[in-house]
């Protein structure tokens, strides 16, 4: 459990809940902003920019019209749990204890967390969170809003929790939605959907079988994106909260072993690689429609902020000739991209920000923003003071008026 002002943090949201619901209040607060993250793990330039070309992504492209975009500058040797909970609370790796899947021998929980992340801190100033499969937020702590876990979310056929997917119903070890309630509501209106996105196949499995394996992978990814964008549009219909923040692991995990670069990239094979090279790109096509759908639930008062943790690049033949010897996912999966490189900078995340007080067309150059920035920069937008512990910046650069408060709190 966090530290410092963590443990008294907790027992304010805790109180808070209580008091809501004793008052039966319900929705969104009046006058906050309204702050809409989407966190797409390791969403890459790379393969953006020439889909931003060819015009495929047009929901992306308008955001970026609109707003603010760059690399976003991540830690060292990134993973999903590490980097999203450096997100959530601007401290470094060692600092707030997720520092990769496995912590201690053990698959990494909430409950490791050292340091107050974001959610805690917003619903102890009565903002009202909402949060749909952020890594590493099983089992899910109480909100002033709701949660509905992520990555190393753990259940049946996914008893470690490390990048598999559990349906809903067969999660096991903890709760993967607060409050409980709303399970129930979800597995009725939204259907028994499964949490972060599917194990990627071994060597063995594919062996033999290439084609066939990959257009079931594949079919079976974009059933649980369906999903996904069906659980976003759910709540954003039935509980729009001031902050949101929903995430998609897909796009990463394909990256990882359908990354199209060819005839040579270590790790290459074309048995595998060669069969669907539109694999990877086509995530980022359907990624565009997930946004179009959460589009439908802002205005241009709504501020939304697209980032991912790190990117993913290919291996390279001086760094890394073994495909299994790959840290940070499934170790018999011949993986041909990855994004654990010692050096963080080597595989830089993206950012994109827009809103009513946001820049327009306007380009962060070099590493201006890092992944510690934006929890200061969503605080900074509901008028509260990063807390002294956090590493971050606010990025006032990407607003229109960065003097004083954005929100008065
Ligand atoms: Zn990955």
């Amino acid at each position: 459990m966090f530290n410092r002002t963590g443990r008294v943090a907790v027992f304010f949201v805790v109180v808070l809940v209580c008091l809501k619901s004793l008052a039966q209040v319900e929705g969104r607060s009046i006058a906050k902003p309204r702050v809409i993250v989407i966190g797409v793990n390791g969403m890459e330039w790379d393969i953006l920019r020439p889909l931003l070309l060819e015009g495929k992504l047009p929901n992306l492209a308008g955001l970026i019209k609109r707003g603010v975009y760059g690399k976003l500058r991540t830690v060292s040797a990134p993973n999903c749990p590490r980097v999203y909970s450096t997100i959530s609370t601007s401290t470094r790796p060692d600092e707030h204890g997720v520092t990769g899947f496995i912590v201690g021998g053990i698959t990494a929980n909430s409950n490791m967390l050292k340091e107050e992340p974001i959610w805690s801190i917003l619903s102890r100033n009565n903002v009202s969170v909402g949060m749909a499969n952020v890594p590493a937020t099983f089992p899910v702590m109480p909100v002033n809003g709701y949660m509905v876990s992520g990555m190393l979310t753990r259940g049946k056929n996914c008893e470690d929790g490390v990048l598999c997917a559990p349906k809903l119903s067969e999660v096991e070890g903890g709760d993967a939605v607060y409050p409980a309630s709303l399970k129930s509501e979800l597995l009725k209106n939204v259907g028994n959907f499964y949490i972060d996105c599917e194990r990627m196949p071994s060597a063995e499995e594919l062996n033999g079988h290439e084609s066939e394996v990959i257009e079931t992978w594949l079919n079976k990814v974009q059933q649980i994106r369906d999903q996904q964008q069906r659980l976003f549009d759910y709540l954003l219909s039935a509980h729009p909260t001031d902050f949101t923040w929903m995430v998609q692991s897909c796009e990463d995990r394909t990256g990882h072993w359908l990354y199209p670069i060819a005839p040579y990239n270590a790790g290459y094979n074309p048995k595998i690689a060669s069969i669907k090279p539109d694999a990877f790109p086509s995530q980022y096509v359907a990624f565009d429609k997930v946004l179009g759908t959460i589009l439908k639930h802002t205005n241009d008062q709504t501020y939304v902020f697209i980032i991912s943790d790190h990117g993913i690049k290919p291996l390279r033949e001086f760094e890394d000739t073994n495909p299994h010897a790959h840290m940070d996912h499934e170790k018999t999966t011949p993986v041909i991209a990855k994004h654990d490189f010692a050096d963080g900078d080597d595989v830089p995340g993206s950012f994109i920000a827009a809103g009513p007080n946001i820049k327009s067309n306007f380009r962060l150059m070099g590493f201006d923003a890092s992944v510690y920035d934006i929890a200061p920069t969503i605080l900074h937008i509901y008028g509260i003071k990063p807390l002294s512990q956090m590493r971050g910046r606010v990025l006032e650069e990407i607003f229109l008026n960065s003097s004083g408060q954005v929100a008065k709190n």
